[in-house]
C-alpha cells in the first residue's frame, strides 16, 4: 500500500480515492506542481491534505475563507491531524502559539489568509520552519476575469521565487478556459500539470422560469417540491434578503437572512444554524456560501439574475453535494436585465472591466433564453461537450419556439422611430404602451399616439412584449442603457429592421409552472 492510500484509509477513513484525487496526490507527493479544477464537492481538500501529511514539513494552505478556517482546523484536529491557522481574527497570544508550533515542526497543515503573506514577518516565520507544499485554494481569486477577484492573490506568484523547491498546488471550482489560462499565468504555474474534472453535476436539475411574483413563486416551489428541505435563496440586495427571509418565515418556512450588513455575531450564528439544523433555509446575498460544506442542500434558488455564468454555476453547485437529486431554480425577468446593465454602467473600473462584465451578463442571458438543454449550454461555457441531459426544464418540457420576426420588427421600429425621428429614448414600459396603443398620460404628454407604430402590436399582451424585449436583449438585437433602462438599437438591429434576419423566439411558459411533474402522493 502506498503511504498516500494508507493516510486516506487510516486518517480520513475512506476506502479509495475519488476521480483523479489519487493521481494529483501522487504527483504532488513527488514534488510536482499541479493545477486542479474540480467542481464543488468533488473532493479538492484531500488533494493537498494528503500530500501535506505524506511529505516532510508543514503544508501551507492559502485560503480567502477566513470565516471557515476555525471549522476546517477543528475537523482536522478531530481526525488527529495537527492543523492551525493564522488570520486577522486571532489575538496576539493565539497567533504566537500557532507560530511556535509551526517553528517546532508540530504542525502538519497551516492555513493562512492571503493578506498575511504580504507581511514580511510572516515570510520570515515561514523561513524558520520546513514547508512541505503550498496549496492555493479558491485559485480563481487571482483572476480578474473571474467573479471573485482578490488583489492579495496576485502576490502569491512570488512564493515560487522565494521557495523554488516547494511544490505548489492551486485548486478551484471555477474554470472556463480563459480563467484557467489566467490562473496558470498569474500564479506562474504554466508548467504545472493540469487536472481537469468534468464540471457536470448530474444530480442537479436546472430550471429557469419567468419572473412574475418571485417570492410567491419561490413559496410554491418550496411547498410543492421541497417541504422541510435545507436550501439557499440568493437575492441581489440586502433589503430583498431581509424581506424574503421574513416572507418565508411568515409562511411557515424556517428561514434566516445572511448578508454583509448584518452584525458578525448574527451572521456567524445564522451560518452555524444552517450547517447544524435540518431543513433551514438561508436567504443570502452572494457573500454566503464559498467553502460551505453542507452535503444535503436540496435546492438553490435565485430570485435575481446572477452576474455571470460562472457565478451561477458556483452558487447552484452548493446544492446536492451528497449526490442526491437537487434543484437549481432561477426566476428571471426583464427588470433583472435593466438592473444589471445599470450596475455595470455605473460600476467603478475601466472600460475593459465594464466590457467583461457585459460579456458575462450576455452569456448569462443566453443561458436563460436558450431553447436547448441548459446543462449542454452550461457545460459548453466551461468548454465541455455534453448531450442533452434529460434533467433540466428545457429537456423535460421543451419550450416551443415561434417566429418572432414580425414582433421584433415592430418593437425595433418603435425604438427606431423614437430614437431617429424624435431623438428620444424610453424604457420598455413606454415602448410597450405605444405598441399596445395605450393612451396613457405619458403617451399623450409626449405625443406618442401620433407615431406610425402606435397600436400596431395588439396581437401580444404586455407580458408577451416584455418577453420579446428580453429575448431581443439576450440575442444582442437590442440594448438597454442608463439609469432609467432606456432601450437602444444595436449594430445587429438593422438587419432585422431591413427584414434580412429572422428572429426565432422561445414561447413563454406560464411563470409559476414547475417543469418537473409534481410528486404524486
Ligand atoms: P471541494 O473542496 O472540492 O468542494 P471537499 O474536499 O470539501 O470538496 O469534499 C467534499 C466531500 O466529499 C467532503 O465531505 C469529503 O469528506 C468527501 N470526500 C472527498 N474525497 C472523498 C473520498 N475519496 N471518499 C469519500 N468521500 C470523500
Ligand atoms: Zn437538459
Amino acid at each position: 500500500m502506498t503511504a498516500a492510500l494508507d493516510v486516506l484509509n487510516r486518517v480520513f477513513g475512506y476506502d479509495e480515492f475519488r476521480g483523479f484525487q489519487g493521481e494529483v496526490v501522487d504527483h504532488v507527493v513527488t514534488g510536482g506542481d499541479a493545477l486542479v479544477l474540480m467542481p464543488t464537492g468533488g473532493g479538492k481538500s484531500l488533494c493537498y491534505q494528503i500530500p501535506a501529511l505524506v511529505r516532510d514539513g508543514v503544508g501551507i494552505i492559502i485560503s480567502p475563507l477566513i470565516a471557515l478556517m476555525q471549522d476546517q482546523v477543528d475537523s482536522l484536529n478531530s481526525l488527529g491531524v495537527r492543523a492551525g491557522f493564522l488570520n486577522s481574527t486571532q489575538d496576539f497570544e493565539e497567533r504566537r502559539l500557532v507560530e511556535a508550533c509551526y517553528q517546532a515542526g508540530e504542525l502538519d497543515l497551516l492555513y493562512l489568509a492571503p493578506e498575511r503573506l504580504r507581511v514580511p514577518a510572516t515570510l520570515d516565520l515561514l523561513d524558520r520552519g520546513r514547508i512541505s507544499l503550498f496549496a492555493i485554494d479558491e485559485a480563481h481569486c487571482v483572476s480578474q476575469w473571474g467573479h471573485d477577484f482578490r488583489p492579495d492573490y496576485l502576490g502569491l506568484s512570488d512564493l515560487h521565487e522565494r521557495w523554488p523547491d516547494v511544490p505548489r498546488i492551486a485548486l478551484t471550482a471555477t474554470a472556463t478556459q480563459t480563467t484557467r489560462t489566467e490562473i496558470a499565468a498569474r500564479l506562474k504555474l504554466t508548467d504545472a500539470k493540469q487536472f481537469v474534472a468534468s464540471f457536470d453535476r448530474p444530480n442537479i436539475q436546472y430550471r429557469i422560469v419567468g419572473k412574475a411574483d418571485p417570492k410567491q413563486q419561490l413559496l410554491e416551489l418550496l411547498r410543492t417540491e421541497h417541504k422541510g428541505d435545507a436550501g439557499i435563496v440568493y437575492c441581489l440586495s440586502r433589503a430583498s434578503v431581509e424581506k424574503t427571509a421574513e416572507f418565508l418565515s411568515a409562511n411557515g418556512i424556517p428561514a434566516v437572512p445572511y448578508h454583509a450588513g448584518l452584525e458578525n455575531r448574527v451572521r456567524a450564528e445564522n451560518q452555524a444554524r444552517f450547517l447544524r439544523e435540518d431543513g433551514l433555509v438561508v436567504v443570502a446575498t452572494i457573500a454566503f456560501g464559498m467553502g460551505i460544506d453542507k452535503p444535503d442542500v436540496r435546492f438553490v434558488a435565485h430570485l435575481d439574475l446572477p452576474k455571470s455564468v460562472e457565478g451561477y454555476y458556483q452558487e447552484t453547485g452548493r446544492a446536492g453535494r451528497d449526490g442526491l437529486p437537487s434543484t437549481a431554480w432561477l426566476a428571471y425577468g426583464l427588470q433583472d436585465v435593466v438592473q444589471q446593465r445599470k450596475l455595470i454602467d455605473t460600476s467603478d473600473g475601466d472600460d475593459a472591466h465594464r466590457r467583461r462584465q457585459s460579456q458575462h451578463l450576455d452569456a448569462m442571458l443566453a443561458l436563460c433564453e436558450t431553447v436547448s438543454c441548459r446543462r449542454t449550454q452550461l457545460l459548453a461555457y466551461f468548454d465541455e461537450d455534453a448531450e442533452p441531459c434529460g434533467n433540466c426544464d428545457t429537456c423535460l418540457s421543451p419550450p416551443e419556439s415561434w417566429d418572432g420576426t414580425i414582433a421584433a420588427q415592430k418593437l425595433l421600429s418603435a425604438v427606431f422611430r423614437l430614437q431617429r425621428e424624435r431623438r428620444q429614448k424610453f424604457g420598455a414600459g413606454q415602448i410597450i404602451d405605444i405598441l399596445l396603443g395605450r393612451k396613457t398620460a405619458k403617451v399623450i404628454q409626449h405625443d406618442h399616439d401620433t407615431l406610425k407604430v402606435f397600436g400596431i402590436g395588439e396581437e401580444l399582451t404586455e407580458a408577451g412584449w416584455r418577453g420579446v424585449v428580453r429575448q431581443l436583449l439576450a440575442q444582442g438585437l437590442l440594448a438597454v442603457e442608463g439609469d432609467y433602462g432606456t432601450l437602444v438599437l444595436t449594430d445587429a438591429s438593422s438587419a432585422v429592421l431591413r427584414r434580412e434576419r429572422e428572429v426565432p423566439m422561445r414561447r413563454e411558459t406560464a411563470p409559476a409552472k414547475a417543469a418537473k411533474p409534481k410528486k404524486t402522493a
